[in-house]
């Protein structure tokens, strides 16, 4: 189908726009070099170490525990990993097992128990909430589960939400709202209303949403759940190519073998702990 073989092309097109927060370093080998031999410049090893090693996500001994009317749940027990800048990595594991509870802390949806999220060196379980919706509007993206489109606003309004929250405004937002909802296969739904929308074709309006201001780290909640393969195939490319065209680290929840297998690393939860990392 021409739409799919043209379709990474759209985010490398809209990537020339020029908006939008700073973008993500895209670090090639040579430029790590260099970078390494300024900071070595440094004579400071410690200072080295953390400008080359800083993970974009820390999770470190992570639990979320939720108190009921009759008992508690732990549904996090303990929770460590890193996730480097660029990575692609899924999160698997077994319907109840905390996946969806362990995003929406990434994202400082939710706050932790007990443990520590630190996103780009910077301990979010500190942050009070004026400061974590400050960071996440600089450096998350986040597709849920549940597609959370405003009613009110039509899917190009969607799409362009988090943009103007961000203070941007004008024509260049606009065209790369319609790109990208082009690129997720919906060029001609832009008037529509959520109601007026299938719930795959929400899905893909909150895809492009996420996109829209080039997060440096996009979160998404089984974001190819509820779509047939071809839309599936071309929001997995969508995600690929903001992986390696614009450095976006991904953390995906998925059980969808066609996008974790294209994964760089699976992590795989059980009963709220991690029982793999391949
Ligand atoms: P997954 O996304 O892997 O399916 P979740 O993170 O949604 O798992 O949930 C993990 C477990 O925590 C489930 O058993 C779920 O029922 C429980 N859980 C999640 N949120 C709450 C809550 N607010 N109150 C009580 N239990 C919860
Ligand atoms: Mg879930």
């Amino acid at each position: 189908m021409g739409g799919s073989t043209e379709f990474p092309s759209l985010i490398g097109r809209a990537a020339s726009g020029g908006f939008g927060p700073p973008q993500p370093a895209k670090v090639s080998p040579r430029a790590r070099t260099k970078q390494k031999m300024y900071i070595t410049q440094c004579h400071n090893n410690e200072l080295q170490e953390n400008l080359i090693r800083t993970p974009a996500i820390r999770v470190s001994a992570l639990t979320k525990s939720i108190q009921t009317a009759t008992h508690k749940v732990d549904i996090l027990r303990g929770i460590d990993f890193d996730v480097q800048h660029g990575e692609f990595v899924a999160i698997m594991g077994p319907s109840g097992s905390g996946k969806s509870t362990l995003l929406g802390l990434l994202a400082g949806l939710d706050t932790p128990t007990t443990g520590k999220i630190i996103l780009d060196g910077e301990d979010i379980t500190g942050l009070d909430e004026d400061q974590m919706a400050r960071l996440r509007g600089r450096k998350i993206g986040f597709v849920f589960q549940s597609y959370h489109l405003l009613p009110t606003l039509t899917a190009e309004e969607n799409v362009l939400l988090p943009y103007e929250l961000t203070g941007g405004n004008g024509s260049q937002g606009r065209q790369r709202a319609r790109e990208l909802l082009e690129s997720v296969g919906l060029p001609d739904r832009r008037d529509h209303y959520p109601v007026q929308l299938s719930g795959g074709e929400q899905q893909r309006v909150a895809l492009a949403r996420a996109f829209m201001v080039r997060p440096p780290i996009l979160l998404a909640d089984e974001p190819t759940g509820n779509l047939d393969s071809q839309n599936g195939q071309h929001v997995l490319e969508l995600l690929i190519s903001l992986n390696q065209r614009e450095g976006t680290t991904l953390v995906l929840v998925t059980h969808d073998p066609a996008l974790s297998d294209r994964a760089g690393r699976r992590i795989v939860l059980r009963d709220g702990l991690v029982v793999s990392e391949e």
